[in-house]
């Protein structure tokens, strides 16, 4: 399964299982691969378990921030993996600091450890409404406490959250492609934003944290980060990105020969476009699928020799053609940069680029690592400036109204990354405004 999650995070992998009435952790920094040979050659019987993998948006890199994370304390062996971000971790952190409280990572995840240690509560359930009652922002969660698995999707839904049976065992999982790893006979279902599902020896129940005022699925999950094979928040990921892709179409009049996809990440919108225009879809640019993430190095210089590394145009299929390049979206503008002058290198005519999401304006707060507003090319130039920046004869984006109308619930997700209506206050600063709870 997690292997399948791969794409959700590159920087560590962890398992937490149980093994004779205690709980063993292996945590790695690195691919699921690197574990693999010891986790798949490991000969433990085992009740439970549950893994991570990561990519750091709170509280940095290093084996210290891998999860899942495993404590003792004074409700016994706790485990916790941890997809999203707390946005009012701050507060509650600096609240539980001035109190006393010793913390062994910077992620968000181990207030919520925290939290649950303190809680005077008794019983999972009690425990549990009592310790997440402060949290606000992205928490999908898997715990294993003791031997019993807990599996919590906050009340506004930010990130997906499944749970499958397969004869009599239970996986809980982010993407509905890792439940399809364990064979095609898997009866599954979306667990509901506000849902804690228990699950021990006598099956499984579950109960409801109080609403939310508001429903915020992740929009950039169904454009951006699940893999093509999942279904999140009811959608197939693979047909929601060929609507985006159409809807681009439709208001475009662009006059071109061919529609050449952004390996792997312009793909499906680029065909839905392709379709919707009547243009030819050609992968006019070759990936190197043993090249490295760029998104994610430090300096631009290093992100540029790495998109240099993976992308690599086919001058026999862009030369002299006039091209529509789709991607699924502008951040610092570094990728099309680069691509337009690659594909301008290898005789391309003409390159008009199209973006399946709407332009960037903020930072994400609830999980998707974006960069700071200031680094976010949307908010420096309009889209005529940015065609200039990148070398594009053309530069056009998805309008969020247009991405709207392309979903069937749009009035229950998040868009905040593109028009500012921020679901939970970011609070990153002093945490003044925290009580301890
Ligand atoms: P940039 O080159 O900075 O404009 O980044 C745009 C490229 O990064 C596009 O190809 C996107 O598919 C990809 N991208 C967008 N958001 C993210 C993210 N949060 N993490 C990693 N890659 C991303």
């Amino acid at each position: 399964m997690l292997f399948a999650l791969q794409h959700r995070g590159q920087e560590s992998a962890g398992i937490v299982w149980t093994e004779g009435g205690a709980h063993k952790v292996d945590r790695r920094l690195g691919m699921v691969s690197g574990a693999a040979d010891a986790w798949l050659s490991g000969t433990a019987a085992s009740t439970g378990g549950i893994g991570h993998v990561r990519y750091s948006t709170a509280g940095g890199g290093g084996i210290r921030n891998a999860q899942p994370l495993a404590v003792e304390c004074s409700k016994g062996s706790v485990a916790l993996a941890h997809n999203g971000n707390i946005s009012n971790s701050a507060a509650l952190r600096a609240a539980l600091t001035r109190e006393g409280a010793i913390f062994q990572s910077s992620s968000d995840s181990e207030l919520i450890l925290h939290l649950i240690s303190r809680s005077r509560a008794r019983g999972i359930e009690a425990i549990l409404r009592d310790a997440l009652a402060p949290l606000e922002g992205a928490y999908s969660l898997c715990m294993l406490w003791g031997d019993t698995l807990a599996a919590v999707r906050d009340p506004w839904g930010f990130r997906p959250l499944h749970i499958a049976e397969k004869d009599g065992v239970r996986y809980v999982a982010s993407e509905t492609c890792a439940l399809h790893a364990l064979g095609p006979s898997i009866s599954q279902r979306e667990i509901l934003p506000g849902e804690v599902v228990l699950v021990d020896e006598d099956g499984e129940r579950s109960f409801f944290l109080p609403p939310a005022p508001r429903r915020a699925r992740c929009v950039f999950e169904l454009i951006y980060f699940a893999r093509p094979d999942s279904r999140v928040f009811g959608e197939s990921v693979h047909a929601a990105r060929e609507r985006f892709g159409e809807a681009l179409a439709e208001r475009d009049d662009v006059e071109a020969d061919l529609v050449v996809p952004v390996p792997d990440s312009g793909n499906l919108a680029a065909l839905g476009y392709a379709r919707r225009a009547g243009i030819p879809f050609e992968f006019g640019i070759t990936r190197n699928h043993y090249a490295g993430r760029s998104f994610i190095l430090p300096t631009r210089a290093e992100r540029e020799f790495a998109v240099r590394m993976k992308l690599h145009p086919v001058p026999e299929i862009v030369g002299g053609r006039r091209v529509v390049l789709v991607d699924d979206s502008l951040v610092r503008g570094t990728t099309s940069r680069l691509i337009v002058g690659l594909l301008k290198e290898a005789g391309a005519r003409e390159v008009h680029l199209r973006l399946s999401a709407p332009e960037l304006t903020g930072p994400c707060g609830y999980g998707i690592d974006i960069p700071d507003r200031s680094e976010l090319i949307s908010n420096r130039m309009n889209p005529g400036q940015i065609a200039r920046h990148v070398g594009a004869d053309t530069v056009r984006f998805l309008t969020t109204d247009l991405l709207k109308s392309r979903l069937a619930e749009p009035s229950e997700y998040c868009y905040a990354c593109f028009d500012g209506d921020y679901p939970c206050p970011i609070r990153n600063g002093e945490g003044k405004d925290a009580t301890c709870p």
